[in-house]
């Protein structure tokens, strides 16, 4: 364990490194309609250069294990006392316990998740008011989805942005997915509804601020709840990492993996840019639309 004034200097280190990412959690669940498919081949084009890579292993390592022995204080990510900085998680989706992430157009969704997980952290990291952390440093490190939310509970998160790619067929766009109702896994029954009505009001205020900065350029999805995904239907509706979390989480699913026309955007960097922005948008959003507790 640090303390808090050995925590604040690993965060500025991380800040000036130009990244912000941290690395401890774990990771999520596809919401996806679809997915599922095998981490294939094919390493996208999309891969590789993130905007920093996870400058955060010296201080992620000193949290402590992602396998959550859980709620250790002053631990992983937990803000040191006097900080009044909002904590957003990022969670780049898969490798977890359901897929490796879903395969198309030369893509590997791991690896979009994982670089626009990386830029969007990078972007906000550059906002005074937010402390952002990336729930691992490795990108093809399994997490599961309970470990992925024990991390951002752990963090004490004000945001969980979980970020992932779909694919179904005839689709385009960008979707945001929130919990509205409990799931049952693993013997546990969540969100509250202290997080499910949170998570409403993030979601919401999330999806107007993304929406806002792709407007003629990239397609709205709209906004939907996990129920309507495969895996949350499954889990009685809800996602897994919404299950355990407890704390306000969303799912972005940035584009339809197997629509080539989404992947080109995602694939170009002014498309890449753009999606950034619209997510640090929404975050922004997001956290502005959340009462203080
Ligand atoms: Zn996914």
């Amino acid at each position: 364990m640090m303390t808090g004034r050995e925590w604040v200097l690993v965060v500025m280190l991380i800040v000036l490194a130009g990244t912000g990412s941290l690395v401890l959690g774990a990771g999520k669940e596809p919401a996806g309609t679809a997915a599922g498919s095998a981490a294939g081949s094919a390493a996208g084009s999309a891969a590789g250069s993130a905007a920093g890579s996870a400058a955060g292993s010296a201080a992620g390592s000193a949290a402590g294990p992602a396998t959550g022995t859980g709620g250790t204080p002053g631990g992983p990510a937990g803000m040191p006392d006097g900080d009044s900085r909002h904590t957003v998680v990022i969670d780049p989706g898969h490798p977890s316990e359901i897929s490796g992430g879903a395969n198309a157009n030369g893509l590997r969704e791991v690896d979009v998740n994982w670089e626009v997980g990386q830029a969007l952290a990078a972007r906000l990291a550059a906002d005074p008011r937010i402390h952002v952390l990336v729930n691992r440093a490795e990108k093809m490190r399994m997490m599961t989805n309970r470990e992925r939310a024990e991390f951002a509970n752990r963090a004490r998160a004000a945001l969980v942005v979980r970020l992932h790619c779909d694919y179904a067929p005839g689709r385009s766009g960008f979707v945001i997915y929130y919990p509205d109702a409990q799931g049952t896994n693993a013997g546990r029954t969540g969100p509250s509804q202290f997080v499910i009505t949170r998570s409403r009001m993030a979601a919401e205020a999330f999806h107007r601020g993304m929406a806002r900065r792709l407007a003629g350029v990239f397609p709205d999805g709209g906004l939907k709840t996990d129920r309507s995904t495969a895996v949350g239907a499954k889990n009685g509706g809800a996602l897994i990492g919404s299950i355990w979390s407890e704390v306000p989480t969303l799912t972005v699913e940035m584009i339809y993996l197997n629509n080539p026309v989404d992947a080109a955007f995602i694939s170009s960097e002014a498309g890449k840019q753009a999606m950034t922005e619209a997510l640090a948008a929404g975050v922004g959003e997001a956290l502005a639309s959340l009462p203080a507790e």
